[in-house]
């Protein structure tokens, strides 16, 4: 579910990365971001045509239509305020008062939204309970998290963007993002790529972050130093414990690893999905068990091959399907238990899905599962986390880090930063730390500012 490959505006900041190495994908827009299938037949379509979205939730519950509307429409105040500048660095004062001087009242408008939450502002506007609980799936199928540990200033993008942008998928698969940027980056000549080659730690000189050593004992050095591994991973793992700032240790103490996920690629017969089916599916049975790890919470679905068919060999389609789960359920097993505890959740998964698909297991013709285990080897992510995640309400988005670091010369960047997680969100967590190094090696005007 890919945001950021808007036409317009300053907010699509997938489209803007690959145009400034040259590079422009081919996408596909999808016409629905999510179908949820909630408790007490809660169907709702979250549909790219804004007032079709507003109208089929309104029709749901009339007695809150005009509240729906007060809520999704201060979401687009706060996108009408992000969309109106450039997204760089927040912690660059002479952007800063280059962008207040430019737009003043957008300024101001962020400025009050950024320590408020989605939950009160929903509240605000909103009395009817089951409502509610679906303003709290609308935040946690993104930000893992309720809305009233929701960022409004992320929400106010998200729930705005997929109407404006919209929701475009990278024809030939979401893995041509990642080719293109590469591309561009060195056909440009701005920088060289190398693959397989695992960082084992920051080097430090006298507290300055200078290098990195690889996994094969190489070392290389650079005038800056740029994590994009998960703050777990940076500090305490490329860095000894011992060298952690304090600052760290206190955003521990209000951050989390989110839980990770047990992922099921299935190759399924055409002839499995009815006529008309939508590429993205939420689906949950139980309100309480929103944030379930067993397999019962909240599931997530996307079908690609209903937007670029290419993806699958004709009459098939590939179904991922992922819930949250955590990696202390998968250890400590033999590979048979392993193998077999992956099994059991991944069967879990099929059978629920079998209430929006009949007949879907019959036509399952490939399946492959990763647990939180694969997702923490494969994406070197501590505990396979989706990010970090506020371990109670927390004002906003005030107290997520931006990219620079106690350590001189080191910077974090990725979705361990502000503003969190989702594509569109670490592009403009990239942008930010571009832009600092840039004011910091007095390189800015060479950007174009
Ligand atoms: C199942 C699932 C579905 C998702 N769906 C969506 C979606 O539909 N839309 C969306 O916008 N977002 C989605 N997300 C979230 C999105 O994928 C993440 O927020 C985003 O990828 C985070 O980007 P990042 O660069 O911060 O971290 P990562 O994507 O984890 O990138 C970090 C990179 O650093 C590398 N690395 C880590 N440690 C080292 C080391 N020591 N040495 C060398 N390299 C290292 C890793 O290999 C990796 O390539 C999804 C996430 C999951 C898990």
């Amino acid at each position: 579910m890919i945001f950021g490959f808007g036409e317009k505006g300053t907010t699509n900041l997938l489209t803007r990365a690959l145009a400034l190495v040259g590079e422009k994908l081919e996408t596909i827009p999808d016409p629905v971001q999510i179908d949820y299938h909630l408790p007490n037949a809660l169907d709702v379509q979250v549909h790219r045509d804004y007032e079709k979205f507003i109208g089929e939730l309104a029709g749901r519950f009339p007695h809150e239509a005009a509240g729906i509307r007060a809520f999704y429409d201060e979401c687009w105040a706060v996108f009408n305020c992000l969309n109106a500048m450039d997204l760089l660095s927040l912690e660059e004062p002479r952007y800063l008062a280059r962008v207040f001087f430019e737009h003043p009242l957008a300024c101001l408008g962020l400025v009050k939204y950024l320590p408020l939450n989605v939950g009160g502002i929903a509240r605000k506007h909103i009395r009817d309970e089951e409502l509610l609980r679906f303003i709290d799936m609308e935040c946690y199928c993104w930000s893992v998290v309720p809305a009233e540990k929701t960022p409004m200033i992320n929400a106010g993008m998200v729930f705005s963007d997929r109407h404006y942008g919209g929701i475009n998928y990278p024809r030939g698969g979401v893995g041509k993002i990642a080719a293109a940027l590469a591309r561009g980056i060195e056909r440009t000549g701005l920088g060289r790529l190398r693959y397989r080659s695992r960082v084992t730690r920051v080097l430090l000189e006298g507290g300055t972050a200078v290098g990195v050593e690889l996994a094969d004992g190489r070392q290389i050095r650079g005038k800056r130093i740029v994590s994009n591994a998960t703050r777990w991973d940076t500090f305490g793992k490329l860095l000894p414990e011992e060298r952690t700032p304090i600052t760290e240790k206190w955003w521990r103490g209000r951050y989390e690893k989110s839980p990770s996920f047990l992922s099921m690629h299935l190759g399924v017969r055409a002839d499995a999905l009815p006529a008309g089916t939508e590429c993205h599916h939420i689906l949950l049975e139980e309100w309480s068990r929103l944030e379930a790890t067993d397999g019962t919470g909240t599931l997530f679905v996307s079908i690609p091959t209903l937007l670029d068919p290419s993806l699958a060999p004709p009459g098939r389609h590939i179904v991922h399907a992922f819930a949250p789960a955590v990696v202390e359920d998968f250890q400590k097993m033999s590979p048979a238990e392993y193998e077999a505890a992956k099994e059991a959740f991944a069967g879990r998964l099929i059978a629920r899905l079998e209430r929006i698909f009949p007949g879907l297991g019959a036509a399952v013709e490939f399946k492959e599962v990763g647990s939180p285990r694969t997702h923490r080897r494969y994406l070197g992510r501590a505990d396979g986390t989706y990010g970090p995640i506020p371990s109670k309400v927390l004002p906003g988005l005030l107290t997520m880090p931006f990219n620079r670091t106690p350590i001189r010369n080191l910077y974090t960047v990725g979705d361990s930063t502000f503003p969190g997680q989702g594509l569109n969100a670490v592009a403009f967590s990239g942008f930010a730390c571009g832009w600092r190094i840039a004011a910091d090696l007095g390189k800015i005007s060479l950007l174009g500012r």
